[in-house]
């Protein structure tokens, strides 16, 4: 049996009985890996992001990979993507954050699900109610944040074409928020029999007011 062969056995055996691939011992829970080795390959992981970011930075390039010319580490739409905004621009304070009394999960679909135990003499729904206006709220912060750095010099100095690009992702964050709206609004409307306005109206007049502009 050839080499390949033998450790392509190996691993499988290893695999099949729960255990690290790599060293044989016990596999942490739903992996293939031992807590040692999950490390090292996420170690391995960030230490190739590090290199690839250095290798655009070289090439003049953003560092995020997107392939846009920059001067700055991140270019502007990347910069509103990350959220990492240059020191000056406008840090709108407000703190508010989902409370920790509710156990939540993120979907693939990006949003966050409640999943927890109800907190005692809580509706389920008004805990829902409550993450989804928390996260509205913090992307709108997020959004007016990057429009404030959008407008500011440092990207107004950039070619229209990267200002547009970081523009346009700074308004998908208000998107972004606006969403959660209409989820809390979806799951409103026929339990309180309220004449909420339909998302898509909502959507509609958004657009129609983007136009005028
Ligand atoms: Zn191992
Ligand atoms: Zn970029």
């Amino acid at each position: 049996m050839s080499r390949d062969a033998r450790r392509a056995e190996r691993y499988m055996e290893r695999k099949l009985a729960g255990l690290c691939t790599q060293c044989g011992v016990p596999a942490a829970p739903d992996v293939q890996q031992c807590e040692v080795h999950i490390a090292k390959a996420r170690e391995a992981t960030r230490e190739a992001a590090v290199r690839r970011r250095a290798q655009f930075r070289l090439e003049g390039v953003c560092a995020n990979g997107c392939g846009t010319k920059s001067q700055r580490y991140y270019c502007a739409a990347c910069t509103v993507k990350i959220a990492r905004f240059p020191s000056h621009s406008v840090n709108v304070g407000v703190n508010v954050r989902p409370s920790d009394e509710y156990r939540t999960r993120k979907h693939a679909d990006g949003r966050t699900r409640y999943h927890g135990q109800m907190v005692r003499g809580r509706q389920p729904t008004a805990q829902l109610d409550d993450q989804d206006i928390t996260h509205a709220i913090e992307a709108l912060q997020k959004a007016r944040s990057a429009l404030a750095y959008v407008a500011s010099p440092a990207v107004q100095e950039l070619p229209r074409i990267q200002r547009e690009a970081a523009k346009r992702e700074a308004l998908s964050q208000a998107d972004h928020g606006q969403r959660f709206i209409e989820d809390l609004l979806d799951r409103n409307r026929y339990a309180s029999g309220m004449q909420l306005t339909d998302p898509a109206t909502a959507r509609r007049r958004v657009i129609q007011q983007s136009k005028k502009r």
